[in-house]
């Protein structure tokens, strides 16, 4: 990261920033034609290893993708709020945002899915919800392992700073 200075590394502020996003930007390739589709998410964040839970109807060109092609990037943004300057290149944004890659599966398992279905409405909507079989069965459940990422601030500017 070029601007170290608004790095994240701490845990809690990432979990927090996971909290606060609801819409994760997942990044296909196929066959070389980069594809960004924008989806809810859940996740799971533990011992380092972070992991989402999307979801969609059964069918959609997302899955043809991930089926070609399983490694994916993504990235998901919260906090995001304009400020103004005096002049043009004083102006910008202050936001929170994670950055990341790694390998998407199609879940075949139902209880997998169930898990994952009750993962993505915990993190979206902060409840519990449980699926039965014949709900999962119509929908599809992707599960992102992420094997690297970022998280980085860019914090609002003092009030005293933003005219100089
Ligand atoms: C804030 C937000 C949250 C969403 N959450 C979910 C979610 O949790 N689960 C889910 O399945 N979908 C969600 N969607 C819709 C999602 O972005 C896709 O439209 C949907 O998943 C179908 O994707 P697909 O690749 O299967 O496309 P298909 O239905 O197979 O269509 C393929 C083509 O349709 C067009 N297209 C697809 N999606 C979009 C789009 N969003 N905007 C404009 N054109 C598009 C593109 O040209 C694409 O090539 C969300 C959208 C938004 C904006």
């Amino acid at each position: 990261m070029r601007k170290r200075e608004r790095e994240i590394t701490d845990i809690q502020e990432i979990h927090s920033i996971l909290d606060n996003c609801k819409i994760l930007h997942l990044g296909l390739s196929d066959d070389g034609q980069p594809y960004v589709v924008p989806l809810n998410f859940g996740y799971i964040f533990e011992n380092g290893i972070l992991v989402f839970y999307l979801h969609g109807a059964n069918e959609g060109y997302k899955y043809e993708v991930i089926r070609k092609n399983p490694r994916v990037s993504f990235a998901m943004e919260c906090d995001a709020i304009p400020f103004e300057g005096k002049v043009a290149c004083q102006y910008g944004m202050s936001y929170r945002s994670i950055m990341g890659t790694g390998k998407a599966e199609i879940i075949t398992d139902t209880e997998e899915k169930q898990l994952g279905m009750s993962i993505l409405m915990k993190s979206q909507t902060g409840k519990d919800f449980t699926f039965n079989e014949k709900l999962v069965s119509i929908v599809n459940v992707i599960k992102i392992t992420v094997d690297n990422f970022s998280a980085k601030k860019r914090p609002l500017p003092e009030e005293n700073c933003r005219n100089i």
